[in-house]
């Protein structure tokens, strides 16, 4: 086996940052390619897709944005029919994200392998992308590219959405999406326009983009789509495709039930304002027949505190090489790992990871707070206020023995002089270090030094 991290195509055989040994090529797209491979330690399948030039600027290349974009949203969502995001590695000209296996592959393959699919499946597989769609927005993420290329099935033959590369998000302080960059995504969507809902073809989104609605339409050609084995809207015409999606006018199948043609009307509506939202699916009778309000539940329920395929809990993975190049001042990658606001800030400390903790206990206690310790080994505290009110969470990670990284994210206001007043200047103390280094490249050559993993 050869060590790799950059440079030429992964090929089979070759282990990436000393971790995940690359296998086959899974599929291709605009952005990225992907590659079957094995977590060395724990021997788990994962999928890894390799984006290039990661230091091309943005809107450069289409991996350019669409592997910030699909880092963002991942990072929001935890959810069992939502690829996973496991951890991303970074190289000199590579970016990776390792993600949960589809093991059964894509579900238009199998669409293509039977004609259509029976009505039951269409359903049980419709309500998992509901849920999931549900669920992502419910989290500010909206998917638009939802297709049936796009959803994946795993080994038990249930849905994964996968490909958050279009995605827009919306930020937790605004009620608009980010990321909306109008023109270029709908410049770029019209290559696969016969998903796309018509508000977004004739651009009407601008200034009031609602994406769940565009999402809704797009679950609606899906479900045609699994029921009937074509498209609803098909034309090798371009203008005459667009005259279709925009008149909504699509013929079901003979073998169509009466509630799923309904159901599929009320989805493909053309007019946003009237088409069937989430609550309206989960009352309808297609969609609720023998289905209750637990069962929801269950579908909706986040997956708990997942692990990473060696198996340690997330609240107390070590930083990997992305972490840390994140932290560089010298090449803002922060917008790969959340909204840069005000309200959150990063710095390191000298000091191990429970002494930073149970200083945090202590100056918040003297100022009459809550301290909550979050995860098993306290490696995250939320301070709140007397009503209860969150004020600051503190997430504290151990980079090595004696140094610790502390992400602060604060509530604003009162959670803001709070910080600057009080805790802060008692966290930080003297020996707060700023994380200083000039450019990617030095930190992941410092990574390499520090774990003797071979990075380039
Ligand atoms: P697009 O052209 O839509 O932008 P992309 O470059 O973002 O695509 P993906 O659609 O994410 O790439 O992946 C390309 C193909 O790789 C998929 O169609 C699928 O066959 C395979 N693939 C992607 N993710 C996984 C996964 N987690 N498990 C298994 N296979 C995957």
């Amino acid at each position: 086996m050869t060590e790799t991290g950059g440079g030429a195509p992964p090929s089979p055989g070759k282990v990436l940052f000393g971790k995940y040994e690359m296998g086959r090529l899974l599929g291709r797209g605009a952005s990225a390619k992907v590659y079957h491979a094995r977590h060395c330690a724990s021997g788990l399948g994962v999928a890894v897709k390799v984006f290039p030039n990661p230091r091309r600027p943005a809107g450069c290349s289409a991996a350019g944005d669409s592997f910030i974009r699909e880092i963002s949203a991942l990072r929001r969502l935890r959810h069992p029919h939502i690829v996973r995001l496991h951890e991303v590695l970074a190289s000199r000209s590579k970016v990776y994200l390792v993600l949960e296996l589809a093991k059964g592959g894509e579900l238009f393959s199998r669409v293509e392998e039977r004609g259509h699919l029976p009505e039951d499946l269409c359903r049980r597989l419709f309500r998992q992308l509901v849920s999931a769609v549900a669920y992502s927005h419910s989290r500010g993420v909206f998917h638009r590219d939802l297709k049936p290329e796009n959803l994946l099935l795993d080994e038990a033959g249930d849905l994964k959405v996968s490909d958050f590369g279009f995605a827009a998000l919306r930020s937790s302080s605004s009620s608009s999406a980010d990321g909306d960059d109008g023109d270029l995504l709908l410049h770029t969507q019209c290559g696969t326009p016969a998903y796309v809902a018509p508000e977004v073809l004739t651009k009407k989104m601008t200034g009031g983009y609602d994406g769940a609605k565009a999402d809704m339409w797009s679950c609606g050609v899906i479900l045609f789509v699994l029921n009937a084995g074509y498209l609803p809207f098909n034309d090798p015409n371009l203008m005459s495709l667009y005259r279709k999606i925009y008149r909504g006018y699509h013929r079901c199948p003979r073998w169509t039930s009466p509630n799923l043609r309904r159901l599929i009307a009320r989805l493909l509506d053309p007019n946003p304002a009237t088409r069937i939202s989430v609550d309206g699916i989960l009352r309808d009778p297609w969609f609720a027949k023998d289905f209750d309000a637990d069962q929801w539940t269950a579908l909706m329920q986040p997956r708990g505190d997942a692990t990473d395929p060696s198996g340690k809990p997330h609240h107390r993975r070590e930083l990997n090489a992305f972490d840390l190049i994140s932290f560089s001042p010298g090449l803002d990658l922060s917008p790969l790992f959340e909204e840069a606001t005000s309200d959150r800030e990063r710095f390191a400390l000298a000091e191990p990871v429970d002494s930073i903790v149970d200083r945090l206990e202590q100056v918040g206690r003297a100022q009459g707070l809550a301290v909550r310790r979050e995860g098993e080994n306290g490696f995250c505290a939320v301070v709140e206020g007397q009503k209860g009110d969150f004020l600051l969470r503190v997430e504290v990670y151990p980079l090595t023995a004696s140094l610790t990284v502390v992400a602060i994210e604060r509530s604003g206001g009162a959670g803001e002089s709070l910080w600057n007043e009080k805790l802060g200047p008692a966290l930080r103390g003297p020996v707060n270090l700023a994380l200083e280094t000039p450019s990617f490249i030095t930190e992941a050559e410092r990574i390499h030094d520090a774990t003797g993993s071979s990075m380039e």
